[in-house]
C-alpha cells in the first residue's frame, strides 16, 4: 500500500511468518542475518508471530530487543499462514522483499543468486522446488495433483511446485498489497499480477525443527481457497453435470418408452431408486459448490480487517511511529 512506498528505507526485507517455531527461530535469525550481511546492504527481518503458544513469541521479542534489524509483529491470534504472511508484507519497507518460511525448508543462502536473477530485470523470482526432502509420499502426490488440476481450471499461470518462497520487487509487492481479498492464496495472487516473473529452481530441505503446520485439513482448505479465488469453473461444472444427467435421463426415458411400446413391462424399482439417489446426491453437491462461493461472498462483504496486531517490538520503529 502507498503507506509503505514512501519509506523504502531499507534495501532488503526478509518476511517470515512464524507459528510454533521455538526450536528453529534462533537458527533462522542466525542464518538470515549471515546472508543479509553478505549482501552488504541495509536490511530488516520482519518476523510475524501468528498467535504462537510455545514461547516463540518471547524468543522473537528477545531477538528484536537485541538486534536492530529485527521487527517483531505479534498478531492478536492465530490467523493462519497466508494472513500472517500478508501482515508481514504490509509492514515491511524494503525495496526488495524475500519471503521465507520459519522452518528453513527453503535455504536463505539462495538469496544472492536470486538477487542476481532479479538484477536481470525481473520483478518476481519465485522458488521452484526440484526435490522435497523429508516430505511424505502422500504430500508430494497430492500437491502435484492439486497443481495440475489448478492449472487446468485457472487462467493464471501458477507454477507447479512453487511455494511462497520468493524474492519480490517493491513494485510487485505494492500491487499485491493492493489486493484486499480475505481468502488469500498468495503464490497465485502474485502470478495474477503479471510483470516479469521467473522461476528459480532449488532443492527443498527438511524442516530444521518441529513438524508441519499443514495437516491434511489445512491443505484441503488452502486448495479450496486457491480454486475458488481464481476460478468459477466449479460453478460451470455444476451446470455441465446438470446437462449430463439431463441427457442421461432422456436416454433412459426413450429406452423405457420403446420397451413399453413393445409390450414389455420393465421391472425397475431398483434402478429407479438408484437414479433418485444419484440425482439427489448430484443436486446436493451442486448446492454445496454454490454454497462455497456464496459463503465466501458473505465473508468478503463484511470487509473486516484481515488481522489485528497485538504488539510490535522493534528498536528502530518507536511505538508512536506512524509509519508502522
Ligand atoms: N505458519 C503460520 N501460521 C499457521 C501455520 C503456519 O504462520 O497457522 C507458518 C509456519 O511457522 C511456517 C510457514 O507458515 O513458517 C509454513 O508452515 P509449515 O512449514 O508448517 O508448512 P509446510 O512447509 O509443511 O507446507
Ligand atoms: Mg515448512
Amino acid at each position: 500500500m502507498e503507506k509503505n512506498t514512501a519509506r523504502s528505507a531499507v534495501t532488503l526485507s526478509v518476511v517470515v511468518p512464524c507459528y510454533n517455531e521455538l526450536d528453529g527461530v534462533a537458527e533462522l535469525h542466525r542464518r538470515v542475518t549471515a546472508v543479509c550481511l553478505e549482501q552488504g546492504s541495509s536490511y530488516e527481518i520482519v518476523l510475524v508471530i501468528d498467535g504462537a503458544t510455545d514461547g516463540t513469541r518471547e524468543a522473537i521479542f528477545q531477538l528484536a530487543e537485541k538486534d536492530d534489524h529485527v521487527v517483531a509483529i505479534d498478531l492478536a491470534r492465530n490467523y493462519g499462514h497466508q494472513i500472517a504472511l500478508s501482515a508481514g508484507l504490509e509492514f515491511c519497507r524494503g525495496q526488495r522483499i524475500l519471503i521465507l518460511d520459519a522452518d528453513l525448508q527453503d535455504p536463505p543462502e539462495l538469496l544472492g543468486a536470486m538477487m542476481a536473477k532479479m538484477n536481470e530485470g525481473f520483478d518476481v523470482v519465485y522458488g521452484q522446488r526440484l526435490s522435497r526432502d523429508g516430505e511424505s509420499w502422500f504430500k508430494l502426490t497430492s500437491a502435484s495433483m492439486f497443481y495440475r488440476l489448478l492449472r487446468r481450471m485457472v487462467d493464471v499461470d501458477i507454477a507447479p511446485n512453487s511455494g511462497d518462497f520468493r524474492l519480490m520487487s517493491r513494485r510487485a509487492l505494492d500491487h499485491l498489497n493492493a489486493m484486499p481479498e480475505r481468502y488469500r492464496f498468495i503464490r497465485g495472487m502474485v502470478s495474477w499480477i503479471g510483470l516479469k516473473q521467473v522461476a528459480f529452481p532449488y532443492e527443498r530441505h527438511r524442516r530444521f525443527a518441529g513438524t508441519t503446520h499443514y495437516p491434511l485439513k489445512k491443505m484441503v482448505l488452502l486448495a479450496v481457497d486457491a480454486m475458488t479465488s481464481f476460478s468459477i469453473a466449479p460453478l460451470r461444472f455444476a451446470s455441465l453435470l446438470g446437462m449430463l444427467f439431463g441427457l442421461l435421463g432422456l436416454v433412459v426415458l426413450g429406452y423405457t418408452l420403446i420397451e413399453w411400446s413393445l409390450g414389455n413391462v420393465l421391472p425397475g424399482w431398483t434402478s429407479l431408486a438408484a437414479i433418485v439417489l444419484i440425482l439427489g446426491s448430484v443436486q446436493l453437491m451442486v448446492l454445496g459448490i454454490f454454497g462455497e462461493y456464496l459463503g465466501r461472498m458473505y465473508m468478503e462483504t463484511k470487509r473486516r480487517p484481515l488481522y489485528f496486531v497485538n504488539e510490535i517490538v522493534s528498536r528502530n520503529r518507536a511505538a508512536g511511529d506512524k509509519d508502522l
